[in-house]
């Protein structure tokens, strides 16, 4: 089921009474979830995300704009009526049933020409259970299972209606790491298997970009890059998107270009033709950095980390005051410790020029 966003927005009254303007949750938002994919959404708290998720569900109903799934606009439609599955971050599993009887709750509320029969219910509850691997677990009650298992019958809870679209609001973020490695990968192989269009909602880059067919990153309610986890992280389109996704982050320079030249203080680090001459910030990637005797990027060395297969070079430099630049480099090569500088060359396709002011990327002709 294709999902179309229409020109979305979304106002609050604001929680603080003392102030009169409306908090805008979403503003302007405009997208395209192509049938069968999985598309994270991207952005720190409080930008918006979970209002789209409820938007999209029904939950909330926006201020202006349309939600369409396929051809069938459902802007007006009660969430029960829009085949929707969702999932949420604290489970919300009923905690006097037991997981079988949790996972059958959804079925057992159908009314009319939906309702089903006994056998039915059993059959595709055996098959969610089936899905999300807790076969075993089904006479138990929630207080009996690891939080792991819990969010997979939070899961199985939402597949069991079959759902057009499957929306998941942080579901991972209660889990310990390991859990979230192997959850995260349990999500993706069954969103494959059932091809159910799914939103997944996450502040975490890394896990939205592993998990996503495609990202959309978000900032205080407005999309700022929506595209494929790859491009995006290769080919930011301003300096929030590029400091939001990659660990460790990319490095901050405060710069100029001068002469179609970008300096770095008075290095002359990269060419930036026909671009006017202005203050910028360059961001480089840590893997954007060569290590050379005469690279013309100076920075005062602070330590080497070995990490086995890469190093990283920990130092600072006068124009990225307050931070650490991090070079990661391959371990092969030989870092003179005794010398309080290091030099790098800088890879062009690793490093991106952005606007001082509107932090918009500034982009160099070839
Ligand atoms: P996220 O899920 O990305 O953390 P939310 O969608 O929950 O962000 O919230 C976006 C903004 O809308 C925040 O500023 C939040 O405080 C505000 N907001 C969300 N829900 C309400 C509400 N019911 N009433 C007032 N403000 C709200
Ligand atoms: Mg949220």
């Amino acid at each position: 089921m294709k999902i179309v966003l229409e020109n979305l927005r979304k106002t609050f009254p604001n929680r603080n009474k003392k102030v009169r303007e409306d908090v805008v949750a979403v503003d302007n938002f405009s997208f395209e979830i192509p049938d069968g994919e999985l598309v994270g959404l991207l952005g720190p708290s409080g930008c918006g995300k979970s209002t789209t998720l409820n938007l999209i569900c029904g939950l909330e109903k926006p201020t202006a704009g349309k939600i369409f799934f396929g051809d069938e606009e459902v802007t007006r439609l009660p969430p029960e009526n829009r085949g929707v599955g969702m999932v949420f971050q604290n489970y919300a599993l009923y905690p006097h049933l037991t997981v079988k009887q949790n996972i059958l709750f959804p079925l057992q509320n159908l009314k009319g020409k939906d309702k089903l029969s006994k056998e039915e219910m059993e059959k595709r509850m055996t098959e969610a259970a089936g899905l999300v691997q807790i076969d075993e677990l089904l006479e138990r009650r929630p207080s009996e299972l690891s939080g792991g298992q819990q969010q997979r019958v939070a899961i199985a809870r939402a597949l069991v209606k079959m759902p057009r679209v499957l929306l998941l609001d942080e579901p991972l973020s209660n889990l310990d790491a390991r859990l979230r490695l192997q959850t995260r990968e349990e999500i993706r192989k069954i969103q494959r298997a059932t091809g159910i269009t799914t939103v997944f909602v996450t502040h975490d880059q890394e896990e939205a970009m592993s998990i996503s067919d495609r990202i959309v990153v978000m900032s205080r309610g407005v999309i700022q890059q929506i595209g494929k986890p790859q491009e995006v992280y290769d080919n930011p389109v301003n300096l929030f998107v590029a400091k939001f996704l990659g660990t460790p982050p990319i490095n901050v320079f405060e710069g100029a270009v001068r002469g179609e030249t970008v300096y770095i203080g008075e290095d002359a680090v990269l060419p930036a033709k026909g671009v006017p001459d202005q203050e910028i910030y360059l961001g480089i990637r840590p893997e954007g950095f060569l290590l050379q005797e005469d690279g013309p990027l100076h920075c005062s060395l602070g330590g080497v980390e070995v990490m086995g297969r890469d190093i990283s070079i920990v130092c600072t430099h006068k124009c990225a005051p307050g931070t650490q630049i991090r070079a990661i480099i391959g371990a092969e090569n030989a870092v003179d410790t005794a010398c309080p500088t290091a030099r790098f060359a800088v890879k062009p396709n690793k490093a991106f020029l952005f606007a001082r002011d509107t932090e918009e990327r500034i982009r160099p002709e070839d």
